[in-house]
């Protein structure tokens, strides 16, 4: 007789062969009614196989992320069903769930038209409809290939032998539904009919494997929820999403554009653009002086010896640009990162512990390979200018320094209005440089800092990077996204590298510890994500104009230039519509490009000196006199720091 263990402690004892279902059953209706798999000592299984002896049980429902992964991952099967029914010579590859959803890539001798996934999303509905049992089955490697034998595809899986895949060791397991079967490694729905919502959302091309030199195939991505409620919030979110997309703001607002002939991953800064990215470089750099930074500044292109002592050519050969020959055997490169800059600075002359810690920052323009297939407007780029900074501080005065940095990080954040965080912290991957002592150490400064702070945070166990440890931060848009902005990471390799040093209080050769941290992540993504935030309204410090100045008719044009020259006197940036447009036009166009205040004057504000204020989303003023607006508007634009 199975006898579980459920996670409050409780023991569950069930009858011989009992599986998954019944022990959900026998804790109450409810929960075998949103049960999707179940967990034994924390490994996923259907819910239709028989329980072992013992074990710890938990129960997997459907409206949790790994219940949903289940949902999806069923879903994307049951794609694939539809697709080889619809296009008998199709063959399939991978389709695994995915954030939000599931895609699978097919091979059809062609892309699929919007057509054809109406047909593909009719065909699931049926397969749903018909509520088909999926059995897990298990085969050797020969049999699995016999089977596949028309999928070269599921051929290769089947001989990479991945495990991810269900193809691990010998044992090949399988997923079956009326007719159809496809590699997995479960688990799944009990059966199709338990799929309560999907939507079958677009196609794009996708290379095999990823990697441009294979075939092409198509990809269908799909999203699959736990009930129509469910799938209809997120469509809308998408919907939200689509209408908050920075290159659709970008080209509304006149922000900047991504010119075919400049090629991809990259852009041009529009005159209005390139103020408010002005505005956030001069906020950083003013803060950054005001919190003991200093300013320094490295060229784009440097030997590509620099980067052989630093190690990049061996480890981040993949997003370097070929080298450029200048003079014979004289090889350049761009430079993808500001680190060496920051260290040739640091080592420019012998350096006392009284100079610890050193923090260089830079706004630093770095270039980097990236596929054109994963370029992503301002998001992802070709080349972006970092809020680079290089911490050199000593052992001691690390565990301070991380502390000091991750309240920097938050209080910018913080600044340009996102409120809600959480981290990632990146433990000792196996392979690693550094004493376990001084990795301990730092490690526990990180989540020292963190906890102090007082972020939720996930440790990513073995995750970091060989040559320390890090925090990733992510903060939530307005639309509950989840972006990475800012990163803290420890570095005990670079310092190795450059051979760094300082003379400690005992007169002694010590080497010191680096800090990289980007704290924005790089302007262009931050100015992407902000926009998105903020659907374009910027708040009053961030916009580019701030004040549109609307003369009711062509004698008010005097009165609305000298409205406008008195902001500016105060700091304000203003503009005056002179167009032959209505006011109603002008006002309607002023809040089309989401400035702050449009300010409308006419023949009594003349009179009196007064004019008529509408402050974005709020109702229109008449009379008010123009020192009180100005100052009015000045409070509302005053940066936080
Ligand atoms: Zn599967
Ligand atoms: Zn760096």
């Amino acid at each position: 007789m199975p006898k579980m263990t459920l996670p409050d402690g409780r023991a569950l004892e069930l009858e011989d062969g009992a599986t998954g279902f019944d022990a959900a059953r026998s804790i109450g209706p409810r929960l075998a009614k949103a049960a999707v798999a179940v967990k034994i000592d924390g490994e996923a299984r259907d819910l239709s196989r028989p329980l072992p002896a013992s074990g710890r049980l938990e129960v997997v429902t459907d409206s949790t992320e790994e219940g949903r992964h289940i949902l999806r991952h069923s879903a994307a099967h049951i794609l694939a069903q539809a697709v080889l029914h619809l296009f008998p010579d199709a063959t399939f590859a991978i389709g695994p769930p995915i954030e939000d959803g599931f895609y699978y890539d097919f091979d059809i001798g062609r892309a699929f038209t919007s057509e054809d996934l109406e047909a593909i999303e009719q065909r699931m509905a049926e397969i749903i409809e018909l509520d088909q049992p999926f059995v897990r089955d298990e085969l050797s490697k020969k049999q699995a290939l016999q089977e596949f034998a028309a999928h070269r595809f599921k051929a290769e899986i089947i001989q990479s032998v991945d495990e991810t895949e269900g193809a691990a060791g010998d044992a090949v397991s399988v997923y079956r539904n009326n007719g159809f079967t496809d590699l997995c490694r479960g688990p799944h729905l009990p059966s199709t009919g338990r799929l309560p919502a999907f939507k079958l959302l677009r196609t794009s091309g996708a290379y095999w494997r990823g990697d441009e030199k294979n075939p092409q195939l198509q990809r269908i991505y799909g999203t699959a929820w736990e009930s129509r409620a469910a799938l209809e919030e997120y469509l809308n979110r998408l919907e939200e999403a689509r209408k908050r997309d920075h290159r659709k703001l970008g080209a509304e607002l006149d922000l900047f554009s991504f010119p075919e002939e400049l090629g991809s991953g990259l852009a041009v800064w529009h005159p209005k653009g390139a103020l408010v990215r002005m505005i956030m470089e001069d906020y950083s750099r003013r803060t950054h002086l005001s919190h003991d930074y200093q300013i320094v500044s490295t060229p784009h292109i440097a030997r590509r010896r620099l980067w052989e002592i630093s190690q990049h050519v061996d480890f981040y050969a993949d997003g370097m640009y070929p080298a450029i020959e200048v003079d014979e055997g004289e090889r350049y490169v761009l430079k993808p990162m500001n680190c060496p800059g920051h260290i040739l600075i640091y080592q420019s002359r012998p350096r006392s512990y009284r100079e610890l810690p050193m923090r260089l920052f830079e706004l630093g323009t770095v270039y980097r390979y990236e596929r054109s297939g994963v370029v992503q407007g301002l998001l992802r780029a070709r080349g972006f200018t970092q809020d680079d900074s290089h911490i050199f501080t000593t052992e001691d005065r690390l565990e301070e320094e991380l502390q000091t940095l991750l309240d920097f990080v938050l209080m910018v954040d913080r600044d340009f209005g996102f409120e809600e965080f959480d981290a990632d912290l990146s433990t000792k991957p196996e392979k690693s440089v550094g004493s376990d002592e001084l990795w301990e150490k730092a490690t526990d400064a990180l989540r020292i800092a963190l906890e102090r702070a007082g972020l939720p945070y996930q440790v990513a166990e073995g995750e970091g990077a060989f040559y320390g440890p890090k925090i990733d931060i992510h903060i939530r848009d307005a639309i509950g996204r989840r972006w990475q902005m800012g990163t803290l990471q420890v570095d005990f390799a670079q310092p190795a590298n450059f051979d760094l040093e300082y003379t400690s209080a005992e007169n002694i050769r010590e080497r010191p510890v680096m800090i990289h941290r980007a704290l924005m992540g790089s302007i262009e993504r931050f100015f992407a994500v902000m926009l998105e935030h903020y659907a374009g309204a910027l708040p009053g410090w961030l916009s580019p104009v701030q004040a549109t100045v609307v003369p009711v008719a062509d004698r008010h044009a005097d009165y609305a230039e000298q409205v406008a020259a008195g902001l500016r006197r105060g700091g304000l940036r203003a503009e005056v519509d002179l167009s032959d447009d209505t006011v109603g036009e002008k006002v309607r166009r002023a809040i089309t490009f989401k400035h702050p205040a449009v300010f409308v004057v006419g023949d009594d504000d003349v009179e009196a000196g007064t004019v008529g204020i509408r402050f974005r989303g709020e109702d229109e003023r008449r009379g008010v006199a123009f020192p009180d607006a100005a100052e009015e508007l000045v409070e509302r634009c005053r940066p936080p720091r």
